[in-house]
Formats: structure tokens, C-alpha cells, sequence
């Protein structure tokens, strides 16, 4: 087997795609199933292809909140940072770099994920921050 078949949430969506959307994607309500989320991410994590679905999602720039290689946006975004930073482009400029080079960088940097993960609160926690402050002077319009 190659290729997306191998994925564990294509697995979970054959045999219900309830529970596949229940896992890995925000319901309409916004909220979140915790433990489904959790089941979700455990299952990414030892997801044969992981590496691709995630190099995808942040060559694509996905920007809707399903998990995508274990990883929410948010996570996603501050990841991406990380990666344009390292390899020189704007986070922007991310889009243009080819999925390949960006499924490169994942393999040579297997701590990035966990890395984005542990700091994700923080780093939305500092952009709130500096919007607010910004905005109280006056700076963003
Ligand atoms: S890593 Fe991607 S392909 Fe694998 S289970 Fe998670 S969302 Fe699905």
C-alpha cells in the first residue's frame, strides 16, 4: 500500500465518517470533542504519513482548523514560522516553496512538531498582546 490509504484517518473514515469528522475536523457548534481530539492526535502521531499530510497542509498554507498532521492551525501557523524563517522567505512567501522541500525540512528537524505544539499558547498569547497594544495606540489603521 502507498500513499494516502495508509492513513490512519482514512481508516477511521471508512469505518465511520462520523467519528473521522468528530476526530479531525471543528464541527459547525466551534466546540472541539477533547478526547475525540486527543484519540486524533495520538493516531497522527504514529500515522505512516504523517510527514506529507503536514508538509501539504503548510505548503498549502490550509488554513481551516482540521488537524492535519497532527496539528491544529494554530499550530500549524506558528510551525510555519519556524520554517520560512529557516529557510528564508516570508511566511507568505512559504506558499511558493514546494511541498517537497518543506517535507524536506520536517525530516530534518523531528522535534519542529512537538516544538510548535508546546508553544503555540504562548506565541497566539504574544500576537493578542502586541494587536492589543497596537491597536490602543492607534497603530493598526
Ligand atoms: S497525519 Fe494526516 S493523514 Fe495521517 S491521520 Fe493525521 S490527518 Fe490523517
Amino acid at each position: 500500500m502507498t500513499g494516502m490509504e495508509q492513513a490512519s484517518c482514512v481508516r477511521v473514515a471508512a469505518r465511520s465518517q462520523a467519528l473521522a469528522d468528530q476526530m479531525f475536523a471543528v464541527p459547525d457548534s466551534g466546540r472541539v470533542d477533547r478526547r475525540a481530539r486527543r484519540a486524533a492526535r495520538r493516531l497522527c502521531d504514529s500515522c505512516p504519513v504523517r510527514d506529507l499530510c503536514l508538509s501539504e497542509a503548510l505548503a498549502r498554507r490550509t488554513r481551516d482548523n482540521v488537524l492535519a498532521g497532527g496539528l491544529t492551525y494554530q499550530e500549524r501557523c506558528v510551525l510555519s514560522h519556524e520554517i520560512a524563517a529557516d529557510l528564508g522567505v516570508t511566511l507568505w512567501g512559504l506558499a511558493s516553496v514546494s511541498p517537497s522541500t518543506v517535507l524536506a525540512w520536517l525530516r530534518e528537524h523531528p522535534r519542529a512538531v512537538e516544538r510548535a505544539r508546546s508553544c503555540t499558547r504562548a506565541y497566539w498569547r504574544d500576537r493578542k498582546r502586541s494587536s492589543s497594544a497596537a491597536l490602543a495606540q492607534g497603530r493598526l489603521f
